[in-house]
């Protein structure tokens, strides 16, 4: 320990008290908004506030864990940067909503057009024409979970407020498949996007599974295995199909690579191909106790078959 206020850690009350003022969080903006550290002076007229004493209170309040004050002004701290940036994602005031909205994207399963709708920081798939991948149980604005019968949904990606805006639909599609696969990686990689933590991971597989019909009556999912993560730090959890587990496998990167899909960067041609690799694939439950499982994925004319254990991972790679 020492007395040095650079130092100073605070609980998480302590930091939701500091940040729960205006003129605070105005600081925390003026001081991102600016190339060089900051003057007291300077810093005050930029917040526009003219009781130097009250003004100097509230910087004080800052100073250490979220701010410096250093020899050439004050600046923000990287916790400083953390909250500017989760005030401009638009994730602490911003709630844009994007109607469902047809886009010009194929189902990985059926090829009916996708509609694509956002609301609290996510963009959800629904197929206008078949039943999707999971069965829908969020309830929607009105607080009903039935009023998705024409849609078959296809699952989510996490999008902030942000990227919305300026976004045609078919552009938001994109920037969600992108952002999302990038929590993806991180995730199936046993690290929290959110807080860096390490994830649980465990796999649960349905015992009755039939979906023949597109989705299993007794699970709910047209995927038999599924994989939950959840973060031994923080309040981030993930549910979904194996694949949720494996977009960190070197085979399967290699795999789409080699046919020109690359999922860290698709563009409007590539990305129907790319989303029916991930979310359109073979499932064999080979034996449950131990766990082993095979997913073979399509690309092009050729087929890569992984076969995992019961933590995902891939003990076997095999193209044809
Ligand atoms: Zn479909
Ligand atoms: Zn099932
Ligand atoms: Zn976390």
């Amino acid at each position: 320990m020492t007395d040095d206020p650079a130092d100073r850690t605070l609980s998480p009350d302590e930091a939701f008290e500091v940040l729960g003022n205006e003129t605070r969080v105005d600081i925390l903006r003026a001081l991102g908004g600016a190339d060089a550290p900051v003057s007291f002076t300077d810093l005050r007229r930029r917040v526009g506030m003219t009781d130097s004493g009250r003004f100097n209170y509230h910087l004080d309040r800052l100073t250490g864990h979220f701010v410096r004050n250093g020899e050439d002004g004050y600046e923000l701290r990287r916790a400083g940067e953390r909250v500017v940036e989760a005030v401009l994602s638009g994730a602490v005031t911003d709630a844009p909503v994007l109607e469902r909205t047809e886009i010009d994207q194929p189902c990985h399963y059926c090829g009916a057009p996708v509609a694509v709708r956002f609301r609290e920081e996510r963009v959800e798939l629904y197929c206008t024409e078949c039943a999707g991948t999971y069965a829908h149980t969020e309830p929607d604005d009105e607080g009903c979970t039935d009023g998705d019968a024409d849609y078959g949904y296809l699952g989510y990606h996490p999008l902030p407020p942000a990227g919305v805006a300026d976004r045609d639909p078919e552009a938001v599609f994109r920037a969600a498949w992108v952002w999302g696969h990038l929590e993806l990686l991180a995730a199936s990689a046993g690290v929290c996007p959110r807080c860096s933590a390490t994830l649980d991971r465990s796999t649960r597989v349905c015992e009755d599974h039939d979906s023949n019909a597109g989705l299993c009556d007794a699970c709910g999912r047209r995927y038999a295995v599924a994989i939950d993560l959840e973060c031994t730090n923080c309040i981030y959890g993930e549910s979904g199909a194996a694949v949720v587990g494996l977009a960190d496998s070197a085979p399967l990167v290699a795999f789409l690579l080699d046919h020109g899909l690359n999922p860290f960067a698709p563009t409007a041609e590539t990305l129907p191909a790319i989303g029916r690799a991930y979310n359109n694939f073979d499932e064999e439950v080979v034996s449950t106790d131990p766990f082993e499982a095979r997913f073979t994925f399509a690309a092009g004319d050729d087929e890569l078959a992984l076969t995992v254990d019961g933590d995902l991972s891939v003990v076997d790679a095999e193209r044809r």
